[in-house]
């Protein structure tokens, strides 16, 4: 599978809020020829090469075979402590509270001079992605808008952005359950977010998302998961063609199902974890189960962004 790039890596960097559907969106992604899907490679230093996390493959990261081949041909081996750690502290300066001066000025971040050999490992780790997998393009579910403008500065990288959203009303709902992650550090439960809050981050995070995609010029297409899941043939060969890759059949069984295989996806929703058939079902359960006061809140708090994405009222 191994094959050395010619020219820049594409990457095709899965975008949008938490809980959106975007573990699915890259897991099918994965069974693509021509993409591989890493997962959500700002927290591969933190959770990965410190924490030692597991990958989706169910293998702690530092012993995982594909992520060791990675390393070995990107940096002539693991990153020692000190190293990660430097990583990690550069990869928190692309968090939210950095965002209102990246949105100013996306393609000039503060301290480009200093965080340049940041911006460099950065662009031979994902070569070194794209040459151990054979892929055509790298799928990095990462998610932060404020990430991209690093992966703006890294040197031999061609970024598209596919921005997944979904109905507010479903993702506030879903920050409200009490969800298990065997890998979450503490009590081993997935965080939860008030609605209020998670109306917030909903709109500001893909105001954000879109905003810099335009302000980079950036090749962007946004997508719904409920779309996906109408339509997951048209909705995956948009999304691969963006990504420069030959469009394929994703085989769907009578059943609605996908078989997904095991990936060696970094950090992301638990679900990252199965392999074999998933459902392709809409999660709607906020419908039944989510309080009308949670409703209208999130409801309110997000127009007019929602009604432009295609969601109403109810
Ligand atoms: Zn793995």
């Amino acid at each position: 599978m191994r094959s050395d790039p010619i020219g820049p890596v594409p990457v095709l960097y899965l975008a949008g809020w938490g809980r959106s559907g975007s573990t699915l969106a890259e897991s099918l992604l994965d069974r693509v020829p021509g993409l591989v899907g890493v997962g959500e490679i700002k927290f591969l230093w933190e959770r990965g090469v410190l924490q030692n996390r597991r990958c989706s493959c169910g293998t702690p990261l530092r012993s995982c075979g594909f992520w060791g081949l990675v390393f070995e041909e990107a940096f002539g081996g693991l990153p020692d402590e000190e190293t990660a750690r430097e990583l990690d502290a550069a990869s928190r300066r692309f968090r939210t509270r950095h965002l209102p001066g990246l949105l100013l000025r996306p393609d000039s971040p503060p301290d480009a001079e200093r965080l340049r050999w940041y911006y460099e490992t950065l662009g031979r780790l994902y070569r070194a992605i794209a040459t151990v997998s054979g892929a055509r393009a790298i799928v990095d579910s990462s998610k932060f808008p404020s990430y991209l403008t690093a992966l703006l500065q890294s040197p031999g990288l061609d970024v598209r952005v596919a921005h997944i959203v979904r109905d507010p009303r479903a993702v506030a709902y879903s920050w409200q359950r009490h969800r298990h992650d065997p890998d979450a550090p503490g009590d081993a439960r997935m965080p939860r977010m008030h609605p209020g809050f998670t109306a917030l981050y909903w709109s500001a995070w893909n105001l954000a998302t879109e905003r810099i995609a335009r302000r980079s010029g950036l090749p962007y297409l946004r997508f719904r998961y409920e779309d996906l899941i109408a339509d997951p043939g048209g909705t995956l060969r948009a999304i691969t063609d963006l990504g420069g890759v030959p469009a394929a059949e994703v085989p769907v069984t009578d059943a609605g199902e996908v078989f997904v295989p095991r990936t060696h996806q970094v950090s992301g929703n638990p679900m990252r974890m199965h392999a074999g058939p998933v459902a392709l079902r809409l999660d709607d359960e906020w419908t039944r189960g989510m309080p009308t006061r949670h409703r209208y809140l999130t409801g309110a708090v997000t127009v007019p962004l929602r009604h432009r994405y295609g969601y109403k009222d109810t």
